[in-house]
C-alpha cells in the first residue's frame, strides 16, 4: 500500500504520529494509499522549520521572489497532465475538468509574479517641513492553508502564491482525502528555487487544524471547506489572535427570466450542475424558473442530461466522475429518493443505472422545490439539479437574499437593465450575468457573503496581498541643520 508522508524542510518526511486515514480511488472503489495524519508535536515541528526558513526569505528581494513565481508558473505549465491524472486518481473528476482547475490556480501564480508591483507602497514627499511619509506591506510570518478535497490543487494555489509571493513562509493542511496534488505542488515549488522550509505540507484531520489554530507561531489561517468548519476556525483562529480568513459552503441559485435564451441557459445549468459531479462550491444548484417558462426549460434541461458521459477519468470520452467517498454518494443519493416525499418532482433519477464499481451517482433532475424541503435548504454537493419555480423576478430575488449562503449567483435574461437592478439588489459575493459559474479572475478576489464566508478578507488578488502583508506607516526627517531647534511641542504636519 502507498504511504504519503508530510513535506517539512524541501523533502519527504514520514508520519510518526501512527494515525493514518485512507484514501480512494472514487472510480474504482479501492483503496489507493494511506496517509500519515500528524499529532500537534508534528505540526509544530513543522512551524519551526517555517518560522527558521522565513526570516531569510522575507529578506530576499522581490525580483528573486517573482523569479520563483515565474518558474513555478512554467513548471505547473510543463506537468500539468501529470498533475491532472494525480487529481483524477484520488479525487475523481475526468482529467479534462483537472486540467480546468490547474488552469483556474496557475492565474494566480501569475498574479504573484507581479509581486513587486503588487507590494509597491506610497510616498508623500514633504508632508511637513523635511519630513517625509511612505507606507510599506510586510509578511506576517509563518501563515497556513486549509483546504477542502474539492480542489485540490486550485485552492491551495488561490493561497500560497500570493503568501509566498508576499514573503511568508507557508504550511498547507491539505484534504486527507486526496492530499497528492500537494504534494507535486511542493516538489515543483523546490524546482522553482524556494529555499527549503518557506513550503511545508502537513497531512491531518481534526487534530493537525487544532495544532494550527492553538500554535503561537501561525500569524494567519486561510480556510476553504464547509460552513461549520469554516465557522469552527474563523472562531478558534480568532480567538488565539490570528487573522483568519475562512470561506464556507454554498447553495448557488441561478434565475431564469422568461427573456432569457432558453438553449444558453439549459446549456449553462447542465454544466454548471453536472461539472465535477456538483462537487464544487460555486456550482448551480437551484434553478429558479419564472413560471411562464419553467415547463420549456425543465424540457430543455431533462433533454440534456442522458448525454452525460459518466464514468472513470481513464476514459477520455467521460465527462463526470464519481462522488468523492461512498459515504457522501450515499448521502447525496438520500436527497434524490427522499425528495417525491417532500413533495418534489423526479424528472430524471440519478440513482438508476450508474457504473457498477466505484462512487457515481448520475446526474439528477428534481422539480418544484421549495424552502422547507431538504433537498432545497441543504447543500447537496453533488449531481442534482433542483428548480423551484418562481412567479416574478422579485420572487426569485427574495428566495435568494433569503438564503443563508451568499457565495455565487447567477441572472439569465436579455435586459441590462434587469440585470444591472440584479447586481444592486442580490446579497451575494459573485454574480453572473449569463455566466453561470462566475469564479473572478486572478486580480480580483474571491468570495461570498453570509455563512459563505467568515472574515473581512476574500480570497486571492488584492485582498489576498493585503491579507497575506501588514502594512507600516514611516514617518521621517533627515538632520538638517537648517531647520533643526528645540521644540517640546507635539510633532505638527503644517
Ligand atoms: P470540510 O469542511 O469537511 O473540510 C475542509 C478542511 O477542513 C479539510 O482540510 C479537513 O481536513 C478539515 N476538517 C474537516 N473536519 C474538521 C473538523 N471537525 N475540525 C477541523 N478541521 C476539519 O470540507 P470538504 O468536504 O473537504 O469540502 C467541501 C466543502 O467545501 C463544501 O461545503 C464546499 O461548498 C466548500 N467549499 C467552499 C469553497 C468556497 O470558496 N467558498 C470552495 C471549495 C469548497
Amino acid at each position: 500500500m502507498d504511504r504519503i508522508s508530510h513535506w517539512i524542510g524541501g523533502a519527504a518526511v514520514a508520519g510518526t504520529s501512527g494515525r493514518t486515514g485512507v484514501v480512494w480511488n472514487p472510480a474504482t472503489g479501492v483503496q489507493s494509499a494511506e496517509v500519515d495524519l500528524a499529532s500537534t508535536d508534528e505540526v509544530a515541528a513543522a512551524v519551526a522549520v517555517a518560522k527558521d526558513a522565513q526570516r531569510g526569505w522575507r529578506a530576499t528581494g522581490l525580483s528573486r521572489r517573482a523569479e520563483v513565481m515565474f518558474r513555478l508558473r512554467d513548471l505547473i505549465d510543463a506537468n500539468k497532465k501529470d498533475l491532472a491524472d494525480i487529481i483524477s486518481a484520488e479525487h475523481g473528476k475526468v482529467p479534462s475538468d483537472a486540467l480546468g482547475e490547474i488552469a483556474r490556480g496557475l492565474e494566480n501564480v501569475e498574479y504573484a509574479c507581479g509581486i513587486p508591483n503588487l507590494l509597491k507602497g506610497g510616498y508623500s514627499e514633504q508632508a511637513a517641513t523635511g519630513v517625509d511619509v511612505y507606507s510599506i506591506r510586510q509578511p506576517l510570518g509563518v501563515v497556513a492553508g486549509i483546504t477542502p478535497f474539492n480542489f485540490p490543487a486550485m485552492v491551495p494555489l488561490w493561497m500560497l502564491a500570493n503568501a509566498l509571493a508576499c514573503g511568508n513562509a507557508f504550511i498547507l493542511k491539505p484534504s486527507e482525502k486526496d492530499p497528492s496534488a500537494s504534494l507535486f505542488l511542493a516538489d515543483l515549488l523546490a524546482q522553482a528555487g524556494l529555499p527549503p522550509g518557506v513550503f511545508n505540507v502537513v497531512h491531518g484531520d481534526k487534530e493537525a487544524v487544532d495544532a494550527i489554530l492553538a500554535h503561537p507561531d501561525i500569524a494567519a489561517v486561510s480556510f476553504v471547506g464547509s460552513t461549520p468548519i469554516a465557522r469552527y476556525i474563523y472562531e478558534t483562529g480568532t480567538a488565539a489572535g490570528k487573522r483568519v480568513q475562512a470561506l464556507g459552503g454554498a447553495k448557488n441559485h441561478m434565475l431564469v427570466l422568461p427573456d432569457a435564451d432558453l438553449d444558453m441557459a439549459a446549456d449553462a445549468a447542465v454544466s454548471a450542475a453536472f461539472g465535477s459531479a456538483g462537487e464544487r462550491c460555486m456550482a448551480v444548484s437551484v434553478v429558479l424558473a419564472v413560471d411562464a417558462i419553467a415547463d420549456d426549460l425543465v424540457a430543455k434541461v431533462a433533454e440534456r442530461i442522458p448525454a452525460i458521459k459518466v464514468g472513470p477519468g481513464t476514459d477520455p470520452a467521460n465527462e463526470m466522475g464519481p462522488l468523492i467517498t461512498a459515504e457522501h454518494r450515499d448521502k447525496v443519493a438520500g436527497y434524490v429518493t427522499g425528495a417525491a416525499g417532500e413533495g418534489a418532482t423526479v424528472v430524471v433519477d440519478g440513482t438508476e443505472g450508474t457504473p457498477p464499481d466505484g462512487f457515481f451517482l448520475n446526474p439528477t433532475l428534481l422539480d418544484g422545490v421549495a424552502p422547507g424541503m431538504r433537498c432545497y435548504d441543504d447543500e447537496i454537493f453533488g449531481p442534482v439539479l433542483t428548480v423551484a419555480r418562481v412567479g416574478s423576478y422579485d420572487e426569485g430575488l427574495r428566495l435568494i437574499n433569503d438564503n443563508p449562503y451568499g457565495n455565487g449567483t447567477a441572472i439569465f435574461t436579455r435586459d441590462g437593465g434587469v440585470a444591472r437592478q440584479f447586481q444592486f439588489d442580490v446579497e451575494v459575493g459573485m454574480v453572473g450575468i449569463n455566466v453561470p459559474i462566475p469564479v473572478p479572475v486572478s486580480y480580483y478576489s474571491f468570495g461570498g457573503w453570509k455563512a459563505s464566508l467568515f472574515g473581512d478578507s476574500h480570497m486571492y488578488g488584492p485582498d489576498g496581498v493585503n491579507f497575506y502583508t501588514r502594512g507600516k506607516v514611516v514617518t521621517s526627517r533627515w538632520p538638517d541643520p537648517a531647520t533643526s531647534s528645540v521644540n517640546l511641542g507635539f510633532p505638527q504636519n503644517r
